[in-house]
């Protein structure tokens, strides 16, 4: 039913006052349909700009923005449109970043659907009125190490990246609060969070910033309750401007310390000031965790982080190296970013073992020297499964080159091979439907749903399919 004008101009205002009405009747039936956070956030920032001919043209603030709204609310809006305008309705958007969006987020190609958004913003009322001369000055704890700068761009992490720098830009206000980026471990989620606490630091735009670890939260708050000084310790959390806590999975089964933490969430989620979270898993899958965080943690923006694919690898690699001020032969930078896959750090460690092995033994770096140390360091480690495994997988059971897989092609034989690699990589990563289809030359996110649904109903009527599919299974399992 929609499309898409991504024309930056805004459009003439013959007919505003007219789109104004008939948007305003829309709202109304979609007030009644959404929950009021929902509604706050996606559909008040919603503007009409036009309505000629049966045509609503609305102005939304970012191509990320569009993209969620259509994915989420899409079916909702169509209904709506048709009940206020006529079955003959058209609505155009016109994507006109504002401010805040302006620096990175127009490209964002990720998105990490929240299932179930936050059901209700209660009203307010401060129980305590912080006075700033009786808050003590705090220590940031921000590593200056980390920054946007030396964190290396890939589409494993860019939803991540670019929401971590639109909050940075403007912490408090943006959706995006809380920002939770969670991830598989070494993928870098502490450098993201450093990076924007730092950046935030440098333009000015926060004030009083405070990077603390779950862990080290929580052993502050019990010495808090064992010297019998809890109030200081929520009055000092509730004045910051950016908090980010890091690792948040160390909150499961700590019952009283997330009490504490909720109600400092709530103060400070409702003043407009900035939460950022880490955690290790998808916050819906947190054990442990009270409902209420749970759900509270999903009303902003959650990001994931992905495994680096090879090019990031090879980058990360060529950036570290450079950083060492060392200039890695290139075969050797390949043969670690082929066989280091599950994460940054431990492309991290090779890398320094191999700087340490190269000076102590005064040897030249070369691939021998690279796989002597590979062999020590990767020894016994099981990768998580990527959306590499899987192509590699299907490429050769069913000896179709990788390039066709991915590429554009509408041969039958290899659509359906394609399908099946969009369906095991929904089944077996974590990946978004956005960066599988990413994946495979940049298809949107309903191709991926159809792929999976084909898939589906073939396993269901087609033993032997549902037999090619194990076996396949079978193959990325020995290869990861
Ligand atoms: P996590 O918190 O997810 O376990 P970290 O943020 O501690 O991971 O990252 C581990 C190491 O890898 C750090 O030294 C970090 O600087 C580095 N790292 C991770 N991702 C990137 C990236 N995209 N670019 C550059 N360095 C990275
Ligand atoms: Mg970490």
């Amino acid at each position: 039913m929609s499309q898409v004008s991504a024309s930056l101009q805004p459009c003439k205002n013959d007919g505003q006052l007219s789109a104004e009405k008939i948007w305003s009747e829309c709202l109304k039936l979609i007030k009644e349909n959404t929950t009021s956070l929902s509604y706050k956030t996606w559909f008040e920032p919603i503007k009409p700009i036009k309505f000629i001919n049966n045509e609503l043209t609305v102005q939304v603030p970012s191509q990320f923005f569009y993209d969620w709204v259509e994915e989420h609310y899409g079916s909702l809006i169509q209904k709506v449109i048709c009940s206020v305008i006529g079955e003959e309705a058209k609505l155009f958007y016109l994507i006109q970043p504002d401010e805040m969006f302006s620096h990175d987020l127009p490209n964002l190609t990720l998105v990490q659907p929240i299932t179930n958004p936050d059901p209700v913003r209660k009203p307010f009322t401060p129980h305590i009125n912080l006075r700033e001369e009786n808050i003590l000055s705090i220590k940031s704890n921000l590593n200056s190490r980390y920054t946007f700068d030396n964190f290396i761009k890939g589409d494993c992490n860019q939803l991540a990246r670019a929401a971590a720098l639109a909050v940075a830009n403007n912490p408090g206000g943006t959706s995006f609060n809380p920002l939770v980026i969670y991830g598989g471990t070494g993928l870098g989620k502490t450098h993201l969070l450093h990076a924007l606490g730092n950046h935030s630091e440098a333009n000015g735009k926060a004030r009083r910033i405070l990077y603390v670890s779950s862990e080290k939260f929580t052993i502050d708050f019990i010495e808090a309750v064992q010297s019998d000084s809890v109030n200081d310790f929520s009055l000092l959390y509730k004045s910051i401007d950016l908090l980010i806590v890091d690792d948040i999975q160390f909150f499961a089964g700590k019952e009283k310390t997330q009490d504490n933490f909720f109600h400092i969430f709530n103060t400070l989620y409702h003043s407009g000031k900035q939460v950022v979270l880490s955690s290790d898993v998808p916050p819906k899958e947190l054990k442990g965790l009270d409902e209420r965080l749970i759900s509270r943690f999903q009303s902003g923006l959650i990001a994931d982080i992905q495994p680096p694919d090879l090019e990031t690898r090879i980058a990360i690699l060529r950036k570290k190296s450079e950083e060492n001020q060392l200039e890695l032969p290139q075969d050797v930078v390949e043969f670690i970013a082929v066989n280091v896959t599950s994460n940054v750090r431990e492309l991290e460690g090779c890398l320094i073992s191999l700087l340490a092995r190269a000076s102590l033994e005064n040897r030249e770096i070369t691939v021998d020297l690279a796989r002597d140390v590979l062999r020590v360091v990767v020894q016994n480690i099981r990768t998580p499964i990527t959306i590499e495994h899987i192509q590699k997988a299907v490429s050769q059971y069913f000896d179709i080159p990788l390039d066709l897989l991915r590429g554009k092609s509408r041969r039958q034989e290899i659509v359906h091979a394609r399908q099946i690699a969009m369906y095991l990589a929904k089944e077996l990563t974590n990946s978004s439907l956005k960066t599988i289809g990413l994946h495979f030359g940049g298809r949107d996110h309903s191709t991926v749903i159809h792929a999976c649904q084909t898939v589906d109903e073939i396993i269901r009527s087609s033993e032997e399919e549902k037999q090619h599919i194990q076996s396949i299974r079978k193959i990325i399992e020995l290869q990861s």
